[in-house]
């Protein structure tokens, strides 16, 4: 196996070309808004008032056909790619050119690249889930939810907490239960399934009128599996221990990719429950081993992993955050 540098990407377990058209075209379209967001255009110009307002106006449209195009090519193109941004946090670009962030834990989190310290470098959200309460999964969500006024889908319990403290509008906190079902974007589109999870989901909250830390429900953990519009499925395991129903899960929704903590310690799979779990379990074609190294705890290497999973026909991509993977 081969370990890639940050930057570049695998298809199906080839290097591939990135598709820098729409990265160039995303770019341009948040330069420009961040000129027009700042003010930028009237440090540089003389003109009147009406005049910027036309300039900024014409300007809007062209961002808004960039992006509109953009999208389109990329749902032409048919790709998914999943982008890793430590612990696990996931940027999932859907093959219809859908956003979809899980477990958003960026500005905290230490093996986050720092350019995505910034959520700005995100580009455009349509969908938030997070799998439980913790705050290396609940992270950063509230704020992109709010940012890109995105729905956040997550456990009942968690998301009727952050509504009922005003982290996130309600209208924005949607909750759902293991085995519930949602197609966030219409029929024959995305299909995201809520699956157990063997964890804790406590949410510790501090009380800016007391300064202290309050614990709140915070639902059942969960996973996901996401149907995407090409019928590739990924399962996002959040945080789990080994538990048997994942046989159930894996012949039942038969995952393509999974996304699979292996970290040990006291909170989540080590390497070896993780390779019983994809050899026994889930056999998936590929795994994406996350959730390790953020803390001392996390013990656990992709090198163990694979090294528990020996000769498999499930191939696993051991890249670092800040790189992508494209089927
Ligand atoms: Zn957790």
């Amino acid at each position: 196996m081969k370990t890639l540098t940050r930057g570049q990407r695998v298809s199906a377990g080839k290097l591939v070309e990135p598709l820098e058209r729409f990265e160039r075209l995303r770019e341009f379209a948040l330069d420009i808004s961040s000129t027009l967001e700042y003010g930028g255009l009237n440090q540089q110009s003389h003109s009147t008032n009406e005049e910027e307002m036309m300039m900024k106006q014409i300007l809007r449209s062209i961002v808004v056909m960039l992006a509109l195009f953009a999208g389109q090519a990329w749902a032409q193109s048919g790709k998914v790619e999943v982008l890793w941004l430590g612990q696990s946090a996931i940027k999932l670009t859907t093959s219809g050119g859908k956003v979809i962030v899980i477990d958003p834990y960026l500005i905290k989190n230490p093996k986050t690249p720092d350019q995505y310290k910034n959520l700005d470098a995100l580009g455009k959200v349509d969908l938030i889930l997070v799998t439980h309460a913790h705050g290396d999964h609940l992270g950063d969500a509230p704020e992109l939810a709010k940012k890109h006024n995105a729905p956040l889908w997550a456990p009942q319990g968690l998301a009727a907490s952050l509504a009922s403290l005003g982290l996130v509008p309600q209208e924005l906190s949607n909750r759902m239960a293991q085995g519930g079902n949602i197609m966030p974007f219409g029929p024959n589109s995305v299909k995201i399934t809520m699956v157990h999870a063997e964890h804790n989901s406590e949410l510790v909250w501090n009380n800016p009128a007391t300064g202290k830390n309050e614990i709140h429900f915070g639902g059942e953990p969960c996973g996901f599996i996401i149907q995407l519009e090409n019928g590739f499925k990924i399962y996002h395991m959040g945080d789990t221990g080994l538990f048997g129903d994942m046989k159930m899960i894996g012949e039942y929704y038969k995952p393509d990719l999974v996304l699979i903590p292996i970290g040990g310690g006291q909170f989540v799979m080590n390497p070896a429950d993780a390779a019983y779990a994809t050899r026994n379990f889930l056999k998936p074609k590929y795994a994406l081993p996350f959730h390790y190294a953020t803390n001392p705890f996390l013990t656990g290497t992709p090198q163990e992993y694979m090294k528990a999973l020996g000769k498999s026909s499930t191939k696993v991509f051991p890249i670092n955050p800040g790189e992508k993977l494209e089927f």
